[in-house]
């Protein structure tokens, strides 16, 4: 891995933590108590972004989104986080969290020049793209507001130039390049009002990952509103969040099982690891999908099924670490664009990223644990969409993380049947 990387081994070496084996905290048992969970997520809500009093700016740009009505969880979230208050946010995956922190952000800034009024820190650089992306797109009526991303794999001067000349004032980015950033004095983060962490469980579990995020975090004034998201957060990540946090805002599903995704069917397959690739062919040319995400544990694995698939005339490109960020960024974007159908990946993409086309997730590795396969099924069905997982069972081992999804969100996975009704998992 890395050999295709800049040469700023101090960066890498930060910035490596995107396929790091980690076991994320069991929290089987843990079930969440926030009041905000009287109300499943699923359901919209009749009353529409107007009430919100936002910008005409912004509302012009939601229009033009498409997005009719909010989301539950910005309905629970956005007329709180407008106000300033920090907001600690569990929602499942697909629910439009970005959207919370984005409009609150946007509504609040008043762009001064050369300030950094707001920073967004995520695990992956092609999160941190995406997130970039939503706040520009958010943005369009405000030309005043300045938008930039920064991450490793970019050579850093370009970074340095376009914070001399053209300071932004909302900065996205990865740890890593943030750090660098700070360090060299090239951004300063003192005129930060808005601080938010995406993906907040993933970014404060992994120690080094935490120890960066703090080492941020203490460079931005004490009186900010901080923000942070994610679909999984434990009961023993939480309270470590809310260190960070002043009285926040909690919403939070008061029941893992609340986290399944109603739109999703699930399916898993037992057979042994020779027979993966034949069973996997076979699903591909049996199956009707829009676009299609298959996952795998290492970046190997990712590269060589990739060329299998190619091998077979399938329409397949693959994302991992083990590429120059730029090309990692290109094949985001033409997979995003639909250019090719099928995206073999690591886990990598398995949090946060979100590709409207995708219906069909296949776990041909199972994940290494709950958290993670709802995170990576969670690709598919976004906003309440249809969609359909299929999961690979080749070990005792997979077996043991089937049961434990099956157990903590309260889904009947059952084994995937000779014929499966297209309409089930198509989107209309
Ligand atoms: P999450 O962060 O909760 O996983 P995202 O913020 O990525 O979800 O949103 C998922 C998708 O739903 C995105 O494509 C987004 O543009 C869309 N979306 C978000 N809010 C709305 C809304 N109110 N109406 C329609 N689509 C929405």
């Amino acid at each position: 891995m890395g050999e295709t990387r800049d040469n700023d081994a101090y960066e890498e070496e930060l910035l490596d933590y995107e396929e790091e084996e980690e076991k994320a905290p069991d929290s089987v048992t843990a079930k969440a108590n926030g009041d905000a969970g009287k109300k499943g997520y699923v359901g919209i809500h009749s009353s529409g972004f107007r009430d919100f009093l936002l910008k005409p700016e912004l509302l012009r740009a939601i229009v033009d989104s498409g997005f009719e009505h909010p989301s539950e969880v910005q309905h629970e979230c956005i007329p709180q986080a407008i106000l300033g208050m920090d907001v600690i946010c569990q929602a499942k995956s697909g629910m439009g969290k970005t959207a919370v922190f984005v409009l609150s952000t946007l509504q609040q800034i008043e762009p001064t020049p050369g300030q950094v009024v707001a920073l967004v820190l995520c695990h992956t650089r092609e999160l941190a793209y995406q997130i970039c992306h939503e706040f520009e797109r958010f943005s369009t009526y405000l030309p005043d507001i300045k938008v930039a991303v920064f991450y490793g794999g970019v050579n850093i001067k370009v970074h340095k130039d376009l914070l001399k000349n053209e300071c932004p004032h909302v900065v996205v980015g990865t740890p890593g390049r943030i750090l660098a950033l700070t360090r060299d004095k090239d951004l300063s983060l003192k005129n930060v009002r808005h601080f938010i962490l995406d993906e907040c469980d993933k970014m404060l579990e992994s120690l080094d990952m935490r120890r960066d995020v703090q080492e941020i975090f203490k460079m931005t004034p004490h009186d900010k509103q901080v923000m942070m998201f994610s679909a999984t957060l434990s009961k023993e990540i939480r309270p470590v969040c809310k260190k960070f946090m002043q009285d926040p805002m909690e919403i939070y599903v008061d029941d893992e099982a609340k986290l399944t995704l109603h739109g999703l069917v699930q399916h898993y397959i037992k057979l042994s690891e020779l027979e993966k690739n034949r069973k996997l062919n076979d699903l591909l040319d049996a199956l009707d999908f829009n676009q299609v995400v298959i996952f795998v544990k290492s970046v190997s694995r990712a590269a060589e099924l990739n060329k299998l698939l190619m091998e077979c005339n399938f329409p397949s490109i693959c994302i991992h670490s083990g590429m120059s960020q730029e090309e990692r960024l290109t094949r985001y974007k033409g997979f995003k664009e639909g250019h090719k159908r099928i995206l073999v990946a690591t886990d990598l993409v398995g949090r946060g990223i979100d590709i409207e086309r995708v219906n069909i997730v296949i776990n041909y590795d199972m994940p290494d644990s709950a958290d993670t396969y709802l995170h990576r099924v969670g690709r598919a069905g976004r906003f309440g969409t249809k969609g359909l997982a299929i999961t690979f069972v080749s070990s005792a081992s997979d077996s043991d993380v089937l049961n434990q999804v099956q157990e903590r969100f309260e889904v009947d996975i059952k084994e995937l049947p000779e014929q499966i009704d297209t309409s089930t998992y198509m989107p209309s």
